[in-house]
């Protein structure tokens, strides 16, 4: 079940406030982004990765992809304002595969059972998404007074990866582009032109690095896989 992935790694991590892109902060000696290449790296199904970053950092990228020897990464190509415009640049590069994945460059730690258990369930349903159940309770709020209590039991939060077959999410981001729909993620796009989603069961593990403290988080768990890899 080979898919090839799109990882954009172009924003510029303004909330991380680390006064250069998240993507090549060092989390225990390795880049940000090598760690995400790694896990596609690492995984058979993956049959090639198509690496998008921002256009004044394509060398920079290129040069890491380099030194940390990432053999599947296919093709480097300029991001662009949004997420989104970033992921239609990277879709449009893929080449030679019918499915294909989404994976936020800044979520370095989706295990491949997770991967594996999407790649399934989208080969059946043509698009589906990684999510966890919601822990929190969750108010819709008006100014500073809450207006209700939404229901939890309805409430996922999503992750990515995101997969799809190729022409589906290739004609829901065309679309989108056309409509000039802005979305946060690529399932909300094929909501919109009114494709259907499935929802997978991830790990709450598979956290997006977006502000310092999850950075305190990545070290936990970095170290957490070293010992038991140390245990085994
Ligand atoms: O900002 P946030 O962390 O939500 O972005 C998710 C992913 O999308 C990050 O890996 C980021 O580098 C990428 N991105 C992009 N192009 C943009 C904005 C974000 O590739 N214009």
């Amino acid at each position: 079940m080979d898919y090839v992935v799109v990882i954009p790694a172009a924003g510029q991590g303004k909330r991380m406030q680390a006064g250069k892109n998240k993507q090549f902060l060092m989390l225990q000696g390795i880049p940000l982004i090598v760690h995400t290449l790694r896990i596609f790296e690492k995984d058979d199904w993956c049959s090639g990765i198509i690496l998008v970053g921002n256009k004044n950092e394509l060398n920079e990228l290129e040069q890491v992809v380099r030194q940390y020897d990432v053999q599947k990464v296919q093709k480097i190509v300029p991001g662009g304002k949004e997420r989104q415009h970033s992921v239609y640049e990277g879709l449009n590069a893929v080449e030679g595969a019918d499915l294909v994945l989404i994976h936020d460059g800044a979520r370095p730690f989706v295990s491949q059972e997770s991967i594996h258990q999407l790649v399934r369930e989208t080969s059946v349903s043509g698009a589906a998404v990684l999510g966890v159940p919601i822990k929190d309770t969750v108010k819709q709020i008006k100014g500073k007074k809450v207006v209700k209590t939404v229901d939890r039991n309805s409430l996922w939060a999503v992750q990515t990866p995101q997969a799809f077959h190729l022409p589906l999410i290739l004609q829901a981001h065309k679309t989108a582009m056309e409509k000039g729909w802005l979305g946060t993620d690529d399932a909300s796009l094929m909501e919109l032109v009114h494709q259907g989603v499935s929802i997978v069961e991830g790990d709450y593990l598979n956290i997006k690095l977006t502000t310092q403290e999850d950075l305190l988080f990545a070290k936990a768990i970095i170290l957490e896989r070293e010992e038991q890899q140390n245990n085994v």
